[in-house]
């Protein structure tokens, strides 16, 4: 059976649940989910006395239930480059460099064959809604991956969002003029797009940071920039575009990246920051893969510092945060699966993450997050039912032993299977008035 029009006794995280949402054992109730023509009509804690016809409900019995993940940043256009490779220097410059050399020979089939598994992979772990930065390296020619990309983002329309940012070296901003071209480039090349840009100490240019924006605004583009990937506690890549959005009055959606250096920053200095970028509307995306990797990184010498950015003052100060996979089995990161979980996985480690389930879930889940505009929680009333059911983890041991899942696109099976133990009823039971 692959389309169930019950879907009971799911266990959800605390985030997506009201705060009237009734309590037992100091554990939020069980939720009936009550889906219709693929869409959640309705959501309500777990009625026990609730029968439906046999064969349309899933009894899930306490297991989790996350709404579709987002991925909101990665690299398609140099995922699974690194086996062809040869030696990869420690560090995020050495990657960046053997990066340059593997794009000489790189072809849009190339391109289309690499990216197309990592969307492959992602669409299985139950992601709806994918960021994909693409490396731009000339003012005036468009890189090869930008068109593939954007191809792709419509072969998988209906399956998954696909957006891009062009990533762009901050010194291409240096004049306001290349920066303008650059985003009316952007602009141009259809929905989905985003201007973005690599802000490091190594090619800071505060001057270049305001073309982007100013040109990003004229554009009406959306900005995702990668910001102080380093613990260099001089870098000033957050702090300045904080003063800028504010300065501007700009009216997109800015997201930074990493932003590790805050972890080196005296604490004062750090806060101030973070206290003005919660006076934004600025989400920030936390990497920890690539971060424990790539930061602090010397050939034969132990790692001392974990390179991820303030996350829980991030979200004490109510700034979104989102967690994502970044580099995969690229030469910035030789591991990693496409799938948000992994991210999740890592970060629960590497940051101390309390209640993964319960709280830090929603780093995987807020789509509106990444945009303009109000809020919207997902997996209320009339929204797609695109859900992941774990079929083996629990809310103390998550994300721990959640491999094995099931993947509801609107409200039908596209990945995984059902456990026969949620279907247990033959007999056709009288439905109860849900009313
Ligand atoms: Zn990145």
């Amino acid at each position: 059976m692959h389309v169930p029009v019950h879907i009971l006794a799911a266990r959800l995280p605390r985030w997506l649940l009201p705060a009237q949402w009734p309590s037992q054992g100091g554990q939020p109730l069980l939720a009936d989910l009550h889906l219709e023509q693929g869409r959640v009509r309705g959501l309500a804690p777990h009625d026990p006395d609730f029968s439906a016809p046999a064969g349309r409900a899933w009894h899930l019995n306490g297991a989790l239930l996350l709404p579709g993940l987002v991925d909101a940043h990665t690299h398609l256009d140099k995922a699974f480059t690194l086996a062809r490779m040869g030696p990869v220097k420690p560090g995020l410059l050495g990657a960046i460099e053997a990066m340059m050399v593997d794009r000489q020979g790189w072809t849009e089939a190339d391109i289309h064959a690499r990216a197309s598994r990592a969307l492959q992979w992602a669409y299985e772990a139950g992601t709806v809604h994918l960021r994909t930065h693409c490396d731009w390296w000339e003012p005036e020619a468009q890189p090869l991956a930008w068109n593939v990309l954007r191809e792709l983002a419509q072969e998988w329309a209906g399956r998954l969002t696909l957006e891009r940012v062009a990533l762009i070296p901050l010194h291409l901003c240096a004049e306001r003029e290349t920066a303008l071209r650059l985003a009316r480039t952007v602009a141009a090349s259809g929905p989905g797009a985003l201007l973005g840009g690599f802000v490091h100490s190594t090619n800071w240019n505060p001057q270049a940071l305001r073309h982007l924006f100013e040109a990003a605004q004229q554009c009406d583009l959306n900005v995702d920039l990668h910001v102080d990937e380093e613990l260099h506690s001089g870098a000033l890549g957050l702090a300045t575009t904080a003063a800028l959005v504010q300065e501007l009055g700009f009216e997109g959606h800015v997201v930074c990246g990493h932003t590790c250096a805050l972890a080196v920053q005296d604490d004062a200095t750090a806060l101030a920051t973070l206290d003005a970028v919660a006076r934004t509307p600025i989400t920030l995306v936390t990497l920890p893969l690539t971060n424990l990797l790539l930061q602090d990184a010397t050939t034969g010498r132990t790692p001392r510092q974990r390179g991820l950015t303030l996350v829980k003052e991030a979200h004490a100060r109510g700034i979104p945060v989102l967690i994502a996979s970044d580099n995969v089995q690229d030469p910035f990161c030789p591991v990693g699966s496409f799938d948000p979980l992994e991210a999740l996985a890592t970060g629960v480690l590497a940051a101390q993450l309390e209640q993964p389930f319960d709280r830090w879930s929603e780093a995987l889940c807020r789509a509106d997050w990444l945009r303009r505009g109000a809020r919207a929680l997902p997996l209320q009333a009339g929204s797609a039912a695109d859900l992941v059911i774990f079929t083996q983890a629990d809310a103390w041991g998550f994300p721990s032993r959640t491999q094995p899942r099931v993947v509801l696109r609107q409200g039908r099976v596209v990945s995984g299977q059902a456990p026969a133990a949620w279907s247990p009823s033959s007999t056709p039971i009288p439905v109860r008035s849900l009313a």
